[in-house]
């Protein structure tokens, strides 16, 4: 459809944005407009003299979104990986603007209701893998945290390896995570009990607080392996990305731990902008080396992978700055 030939034509980012509900009563929105041509005008309500900025993306999903809305404007993607292309999608966006309800389902649980991108994506891969007989896949989950630039491997049980090295694969050159246990997975169920596991490691981790699943990027990475009956075989990841909050730490009130997380945090970010802005360009230098996450994230960006990121939003006055941040954000990679 016109649709799918215009995202060829751009390249392979595409960019959708996401609002939250309101949650408090009291809240007044910052949000003005959303066009159904993924336009959206946003302006502080807490100004008198206030200019409104318009911002275009892929598509618009507005408060009363569902999550099975969302997750069908996702799906051809997940076809994608099963025909052996590399897929990336992430969410990015500040602490409490609905990340986690995208990627995951309410509140980070899962529960059985509306659970998230990652859960429907699993199990649409299974489906795929049932209903293709010419084609065997196996299916591999691993699950890390990105946290101080250290990676942390959230499925293994009772050891503490707290810094895995992203190394170069032998078999197909790109970088990978050879020490992350990897998880071989034949139903949703085994998606669901390794979630529930892995958000188990992040919470109990020796340097756990109660901010830091906020202040970590969690990855959950997704091998297939196809093999039809003349012994063609495929390979291709999915990196599923729930990033670590984008807001801004004031300076003037964060000191040493605080601090040096919101460095490394602002750093992976920026470094991931910039790789994703150079790839928007068509850049022939992509500088994926600068921060672990980059490093983790480059099968599933560039060449043929392709890239989605949610760009989440609150609608509240209070939170217009952070908002206009990441639509800027968002902006560049469109
Ligand atoms: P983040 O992961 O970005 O910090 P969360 O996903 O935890 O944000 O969302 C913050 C709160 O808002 C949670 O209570 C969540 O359930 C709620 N929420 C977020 N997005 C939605 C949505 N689309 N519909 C309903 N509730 C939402
Ligand atoms: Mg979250």
């Amino acid at each position: 459809n016109l649709y799918n030939m215009l995202q060829e034509l751009r390249g392979n980012i595409r960019v959708f944005c996401r609002i939250r509900p309101l949650i408090n009563l009291e809240s007044i929105s910052s949000i003005e407009h959303i066009g159904n041509d993924g336009s959206i005008m946003v302006f502080d309500p807490l100004k008198s003299q206030t200019t409104r900025k318009i911002f275009q993306f892929s598509k618009i999903f507005g408060p009363t979104t569902t999550q099975d809305e969302v997750y069908k404007e996702t799906q051809s993607l997940i076809r994608s990986v099963m025909d052996g292309y590399n897929v990336c999608i992430f969410a990015y966006g500040q602490t409490g603007s609905g990340k986690t309800h995208t990627m995951c389902g309410p509140s980070g649980g899962l529960s059985s209701q509306d659970l998230g991108i990652s859960y429907m994506a699993l199990n649409d891969l299974f489906n795929i893998s049932t209903s293709r007989e010419d084609v065997k896949y196996d299916i591999h989950v691993q699950m890390v945290e990105i946290y101080n630039e250290q990676v942390r491997d959230l499925l293994s049980e009772g050891t503490s390896i707290t810094k895995l090295d992203i190394r170069t694969s032998s078999s197909n050159g790109l970088l990978n995570l050879p020490d992350a246990k990897i998880c071989p997975v034949q139903s949703p169920s085994d998606v669901i009990n390794l979630m529930l596991l892995g958000e188990t490691n992040r919470a109990s981790s020796p340097t756990a607080m109660n901010h830091r699943s906020s202040r970590s990027h969690s990855i959950l990475i997704v091998h297939v392996n196809g093999k039809d009956m003349s012994g063609n075989a495929t390979q291709s990841s999915l990196h599923l990305v729930d990033l670590a909050g984008s807001e801004r730490v004031d300076r003037s009130e964060a000191t040493g731990d605080r601090l040096k997380e919101a460095q490394h945090i602002n750093k992976s970010l920026s470094c991931l902008g910039d790789v994703i802005t150079a790839l928007a360009q068509k850049n022939s230098h992509i500088p994926y080396r600068n921060s672990k996450l980059t490093q983790l994230l480059q099968s599933s960006l560039g060449g043929n992978a392709k890239t989605l990121m949610f760009a989440h939003i609150s609608p509240e006055a209070d939170s217009y700055l952070e908002t206009l941040s990441t639509l800027k954000f968002a902006q560049r990679a469109s």
